[in-house]
């Protein structure tokens, strides 16, 4: 009994501080197999902490290399999902990625940020060529 107690605990501070994994459903994995590309969590602290520095609750997400983290109650909506995988992209291009993003958040802010601009763009890119609109639910 407080083996598992103990173990309840320990599991739901480990998913306080790195969230869960979630797996995306088939049907949009076929749809943007580019997808496949990233892990996905849900919760713990790197939405937060992102949402902290924008002066925000949270954001709806967030990628760390190959990682994305989504914010609990975001849905698996492919502009969203579209747009973090760009930056995984953004991650795989240079070892120097985190720094440029960070001078360029700086320089910038997070809305003119250049790969901010680049992820909203594949994304809205990604979503036509799918037929559908970031506007429109899919
Ligand atoms: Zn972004």
């Amino acid at each position: 009994m407080i083996v598992s107690t103990l173990h309840s605990a320990g599991r739901r501070l480990i998913d306080n501080l790195v969230g869960h994994e979630v797996q995306l459903p088939a049907a949009l994995l076929a749809r943007f197999p580019e997808l496949r590309e990233a892990r996905f969590r849900r919760g713990g602290l790197p939405p937060l902490v992102g949402g902290w520095c924008l002066g925000a609750g949270s954001v709806a997400g967030i990628t760390l290399w190959r990682t994305i983290w989504l914010d609990s109650r975001a849905p698996l909506e492919p502009e969203l999902l579209l747009h973090e995988i760009r930056h995984v992209h953004q991650f795989g291009a240079s070892p120097l990625f985190p720094l440029a993003y960070a001078w360029e958040s700086l320089r910038r802010g997070y809305r003119h940020n250049r790969f901010e601009a680049d992820a909203r763009s594949f994304a809205a890119r990604r979503l036509l060529e799918a037929g559908s609109s970031p506007l429109s639910p899919s």
